[in-house]
């Protein structure tokens, strides 16, 4: 395993200019930077560093080697009823998966529901980032997603990767609160958090990788170092049924693709099939918020004489945004200088990204 490494932190206006300057140099949009950086960070401020600014060196490594494309729209494929499909042709994800949101969210403000395919476009990142967009404009959705890339994760009693991280994410919102976002991979970590656990040279929990020889193992290293082990789906069998469900409607309904054989490029591909449902439409308003705000008094009420904390989906992030913005963003040291090398092979000096992202040794309170 790797050694253990340091850390720094950022303040969040100053990593935002910062991502913001790297696409801009790489050629976005002012539009496209200001959505990609927001998303990113938004990423890193709920908790969920890989799929924040980590991710940075593989969309603008796959921007200069022509397997992700900036500043482009995706293309309508199928307008027909409630039913709208996309081609994002490796189009960047967040600008692909923004505005075909949008366009689903405008389709179910008129008719009740959208069911919208985005096919073939590139990595999407936090899957909730949907849910919140479609959540913001009252909208109840369901994303399933697949993924073509390096096969990350085994089924269920397979001993090899056959499949992607095939995340899932339900967005309800509510009349008073923040809504409750549902947003998780189908496997039992993430690659990214993999990642993070090998860049940072420490072992991740027990059960969620098995070795190239199908053994069970805690070295983030299974993942990256050749004899390539596996992920394990979450929940057993469970896991590995809905990871089957996200190909079936993401990639095999939608006209996208599978991953039905070994990584074939370095694009991270992503296609996501979406429901988009309007309370208001379906006549449901009064009924729907209160049966949801009685429920969740319900769960969260402890037992007589006893005291308990009970989440809902969702919490844990906006917990963990708050922190963020107070004490800053940590980035350990290895992706920090991964960062700073695309930079660099994006045409920006090393001195002007330290002198935009000011980075500090320890938390900022
Ligand atoms: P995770 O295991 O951290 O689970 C997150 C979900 O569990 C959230 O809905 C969260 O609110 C909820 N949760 C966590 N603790 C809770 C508690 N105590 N009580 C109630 N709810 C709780 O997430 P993950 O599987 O590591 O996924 C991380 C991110 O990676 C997600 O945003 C996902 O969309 C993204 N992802 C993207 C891709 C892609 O290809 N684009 C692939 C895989 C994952």
């Amino acid at each position: 395993m790797t050694q253990a490494v340091g850390e720094v932190w950022l303040e969040e206006p100053k990593l935002l200019a910062l991502v913001q300057a790297m696409f801009a140099t790489a050629g976005s949009n002012p539009h496209e930077c200001e959505i990609v950086s927001r998303h990113l960070i938004e990423a890193n401020l709920r908790g969920h560093d890989s799929h924040g600014i980590g991710m940075i060196p593989a969309y603008l490594g796959n921007a200069l080697k022509g397997e992700m494309k900036l500043n482009h729209h995706p293309r309508l494929v199928l307008d027909q009823g409630n039913m709208l499909i996309f081609d994002g042709e490796l189009g960047l994800g967040q600008t692909n998966a923004t505005e075909v949101i949008d366009q689903a969210i405008a389709r179910a403000q008129s008719t009740g529901s959208c069911i919208m395919a985005l096919r073939n476009s590139h990595h999407i990142g936090r899957i909730g980032h949907w849910s919140e967009q479609c959540a913001a404009r009252g909208m109840v959705s369901l994303h399933f997603v697949n993924v073509v890339s390096k096969p990350s994760v085994a089924p269920y009693h397979g001993l090899a990767a056959r499949l992607g991280t095939n995340p899932v994410s339900i967005g309800i919102p509510r009349q008073d609160g923040p809504p409750v976002i549902v947003d998780f991979a189908t496997s039992e970590l993430a690659v990214g958090k993999i990642r993070v656990a090998y860049n940072k040279g420490v072992p991740v929990q027990p059960g969620a990788l098995i070795d190239g020889q199908g053994e069970p193992t805690t070295n983030p290293a299974a993942l990256f170092e050749e004899p390539y082990g596996a992920l394990t789906s979450f929940g057993a069998h469970k896991g590995w049924a809905l990871a089957f469900a996200c190909e079936a409607l993401a990639a095999a309904l939608s006209g996208g693709k599978t991953q039905s054989g070994p990584k074939s490029r370095d694009a991270i591909i992503n296609s996501m099939f979406s429901i988009v449902v309007s309370p208001d439409k379906m006549g449901t308003t009064d009924s729907y918020f209160s049966e949801l705000e009685a429920f969740i008094r319900w769960v969260q009420l402890p037992p007589e004489g006893r005291d308990a904390t009970v989440q809902l989906p969702g919490d844990p992030e906006r917990a963990k945004r708050a922190d963020r913005l107070k004490r800053g963003i940590p980035v350990d040291e290895t992706t920090w200088n991964q960062l700073l090398d695309i930079g660099v092979a994006v045409g920006m000096s090393r001195e002007a990204m330290l002198a935009i992202a000011h980075p500090h040794q320890a938390p900022l309170a």
